[in-house]
């Protein structure tokens, strides 16, 4: 059942950019896409207005520098542009799906670029069908497209509004149209949205590390169900046009999705992880002789913990940067290979020693099996595994690529039973409460102010019968 269930769904785990009131829209958006290239590496489109108020839009697979040219920008003409880098998907990887999405309708065109996944997207697709629309897609974003092209409200802004009231789920979206770029997060603020300034340009994006590159001034976070609308002669409106929510943001992103050179949810993203292994150390101490990290996942965690520890801090595993992250790649059989042209150890540093390794997470466990192994092969006397986060029990269904409840190894194994598959001495996991002190959550009756379901299986917003 939950395997059917998501072939047809499309996991959007991504990054979103917008710029609205600058000549060099489209390359500012290159820019920023590249800024915000660690939450999506399978494709990149960036849609603009051009001067006579006509939607251009370019998608293409890969990099956002493999696929935009000079040449390809050139044809983006226009001072306002969307963008959308797009995750490794457990569907139809195809430029078909890649954003931003393009619509016509009769309030005219709409491109929209969004970053989240609708738990209520395949009902709406099926009504929708049932009345007759025609999908071109499998995302969750047609859905929107096909809901503002039936609205019958007086006009795009009114239509866009009447589309996102009947969404469930996360998003992080952002939208052009021949009148107004919009910004908006879902009532829950599951995933991030920030807005900035570039002098007198609107900037908006899903991670500051945007504005940083482009030298842009961060302003906020849009808030949960806000909506900004940037009209093309510099004047905006705020809204809140739905329902309040409690808002829940994503605890993954904290954990390791965002970028560490930011905020993200009003929290330092590099300082969260390092408290996560000092109370790592804190809860798992162990005699060794050195603390190694992941790379890149683990590295400000392993920090903290060195730290706490008293136990010396070195490199013992470097990272290849010439190839994707190992996720991006389908199939099991290059992901496993992946880990050897991803990672090399020194040698130099390992050999004859007891050494701590620190990562992020474990999802399926096959990646630190043989990140281990590696670490044996290169000489250590005792290999402890330290997890900067919970068992993984539970897939995300609101935009972090997950792969099903059955081949997350912490839904169905032990701790002790992990410890013997991946070939660890020791095995620790940082507590759920450990994660939430160092996250500064708020925790009310057990129930925490950040989702962190993929954690205890709490899902915030109802998934139905796909949590089993
Ligand atoms: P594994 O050893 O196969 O369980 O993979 C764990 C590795 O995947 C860790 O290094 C994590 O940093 C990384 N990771 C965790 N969640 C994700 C995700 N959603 N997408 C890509 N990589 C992830």
């Amino acid at each position: 059942m939950l395997s059917e269930e998501r072939k047809h769904l499309i996991e959007e785990a991504c990054g979103v950019f917008g710029i609205s009131g600058n000549s060099e829209a489209a390359n500012l958006t290159y820019l920023g896409l590249h800024a915000l290239q660690h939450r999506g590496q399978e494709s990149a489109g960036i849609a603009s207005l051009d001067h006579s108020g006509v939607l251009r839009i370019q998608r293409k697979i890969g990099l956002v520098s493999e696929g935009f040219t000079e040449e390809v920008i050139e044809t983006l003409p226009g001072n306002v542009a969307i963008g959308h880098v797009r995750y490794s998907t457990t569907g139809e990887s195809s430029i078909r799906n890649a954003q931003p999405i393009y619509a016509s309708t009769k309030f005219g065109q709409i491109a929209l670029a969004h970053n989240g996944n609708l738990t209520n997207a395949e009902f709406l697709r099926k009504k929708l069908e049932q009345e007759g629309s025609i999908f071109g897609t499998s995302t969750d974003t047609e859905v929107i497209a096909h809901l503002v092209a039936r609205s019958r409200a007086k006009d795009i802004q009114g239509a866009l509004i009447e589309a996102l009231a009947q969404l469930e789920g996360a998003y992080s979206l952002v939208c052009l149209t021949k009148d107004f770029m919009a910004a908006v997060r879902d009532p829950r603020g599951v995933r991030p949205l920030v807005c900035g300034r570039l002098g007198e340009a609107r900037v908006v994006a899903s991670e500051q590390t945007a504005f940083q590159l482009i030298g842009a001034r961060f302003d906020r976070e849009i808030a949960p169900g806000e909506m900004l609308i940037a009209h093309k002669d510099g004047s905006e409106k705020w809204l809140k046009p739905f329902n309040a929510q409690r808002p829940t943001p994503c605890i993954f992103e904290l954990v390791y999705f965002a970028r560490p050179d930011n905020e993200v949810f009003g929290r330092n993203v590099y300082e969260t992880r390092k408290q996560m292994g000092r109370i790592l150390a804190q809860q798992s101490g162990v005699e060794a002789d050195l603390v190694i990290a992941v790379p890149d996942s683990g590295m400000p965690a392993s920090l903290g913990y060195a730290e706490e520890s008293g136990i010396r801090f070195e490199i013992g595993l470097v990272r290849s940067h010439y190839i994707g992250r190992t996720f991006i790649e389908p199939s099991n059989s290059i992901r496993h290979f992946g880990v050897k042209l991803k990672l090399a150890p020194v040698n130099s540093v390992i050999r004859g020693k007891r050494v701590i390794v620190v990562d992020d997470s474990i999802v399926r466990g096959t990646t630190c099996r043989k990140i281990i192994k590696m670490v044996r092969e290169a000489g250590a006397k005792e290999v402890h595994f330290r997890v900067a986060s919970p068992p993984t029990t539970h897939p995300c269904f609101y935009g972090i690529d997950t792969p099903e409840r059955s081949q997350l190894i912490a839904s169905s194994h032990s701790t002790e039973e992990i410890r013997k598959y991946i070939t660890a001495d020791t095995l620790a996991y940082l507590s759920l409460d450990g994660l939430r002190q160092a996250v500064r959550a708020e925790v009310t009756d057990g129930e925490s102010n950040f989702c962190d379901a993929c954690f205890t299986g709490r899902y915030p917003i109802p998934v139905g019968s796909r949590q089993t």
